[in-house]
């Protein structure tokens, strides 16, 4: 199934920012190699209907990766830890001295 000049094929169009029909402008060995939006009239080379990575998700990405490989320390064990060392809980303060 080769495409032909002028089949309408869909494809991410970064322009409208979602799939649209494109009418094929360019062919590469009986590929849709350059297409053209039939929404916004851009041409751009076909995308197999791939939306390409955002800048947004490729820092994402890279962050997720950092977290990953980063030997990030769990999160703090909370005080109980020190367990009976030098607990106060019971110890009552000394009362006044007892007025006879
Ligand atoms: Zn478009």
């Amino acid at each position: 199934m080769d495409a032909r000049l002028g089949d309408v094929i869909d494809d991410f169009c970064v322009k409208c920012r979602r799939l649209t029909n494109h009418s094929v402008v360019s062919l590469l060995n009986g590929a849709a190699a350059k297409v053209r939006c039939r929404t916004c009239y851009s041409d751009h080379d076909y995308r197999n209907e791939q939306a390409p990575p955002s800048k947004k998700d490729l820092k994402k990405a890279e962050l997720f990766n950092a977290v990953l490989l980063g030997v990030a320390p769990p999160p703090a064990a909370p005080e109980e830890a020190a367990d009976g060392v030098g607990s106060k809980k019971s110890a009552k303060k000394p009362g006044k001295p007892a007025e006879a």
